[in-house]
């Protein structure tokens, strides 16, 4: 018999391990190394939103669930965006649609994000709740601090926007608090866990109070030169 055939019959492992025995001090098996990393790399942002969107389809841990909601409308929009927008909750038609912001409110800030010279599609655009109140009523703090502890917070975590801009009160009041006041802090930048926070008026009340547009683009004029490079 032959020095190889002997060799031959060794087991795979026998070989393996001379094969890293005759190696220089430091080698690494890169082969084994990279198959590896490609297992443990973190989800994309997208992952995660997918993920989160998957687990709250058919969510039932608000009294909302319960209310005449069509399905859940999950926030949309860019998972790497620097701006981030806020508002209160699915209307008729986000509810049939099962998008946010698509209806009068909703094209009206499409208008605002276009002014900015930014596209709707690079900015993530949120509610506080993610089921429409009946009659399109404020949501009540049993729906609103669950939704945004289970969905709104994590979207945010996830995203880690540049800037969020708040619209109307009850988006104020879901980040900064129940005493914050729209009146009194809407254009003033105020920090939700380090990030800022611009809250300016809702779309829906610039349709019946159309003098006040000019204030929301002051808000967004400081928001542009927030996001503009130094
Ligand atoms: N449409 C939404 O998606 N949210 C609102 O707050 C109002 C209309």
């Amino acid at each position: 018999m032959s020095t190889n055939d002997s060799a031959c019959k060794k087991p795979l492992l026998y070989h393996y391990l001379q094969f890293l025995k005759n190696q220089p001090a430091g080698f690494t098996y890169r082969g084994a190394t990279s198959n590896k990393k490609q297992k443990t790399q973190a989800p994309s942002g997208k992952e995660q939103l997918d993920a989160l969107k998957k687990s709250h389809d058919n969510c039932q841990s608000c009294p909302l669930a319960t209310l005449g909601r069509a399905q859940v409308v999950f926030g949309e929009g860019n998972p790497n965006a620097t701006l981030m927008f806020i508002g209160e909750g699915p209307g008729r038609d986000e509810d049939e649609q099962g998008r946010p912001f698509i209806g009068r409110a909703g094209q009206l800030l499409t208008k605002i994000i276009q002014a900015m010279n930014i596209k709707r599609e690079d900015v993530y655009i949120s509610n506080v709740v993610k089921c429409r109140p009946p009659d399109n009523r404020v949501p009540l703090p049993a729906e609103s601090d669950v939704c945004t502890k289970l969905i709104l917070f994590k979207e945010i975590e996830i995203i880690k926007p540049k800037i969020i801009c708040t619209l109307g009160a009850t988006a104020l009041q879901s980040l900064l608090g129940s005493d914050a006041k729209i009146t009194k802090q809407r254009g003033i930048f105020t920090n939700f866990h380090d990030i800022p926070v611009m809250p300016t008026y809702h779309p829906a009340y610039l349709l019946r109070n159309p003098d006040a547009k000019k204030f929301v683009w002051e808000d967004m004029k400081k928001i542009m030169e927030k996001l503009s490079p130094t």
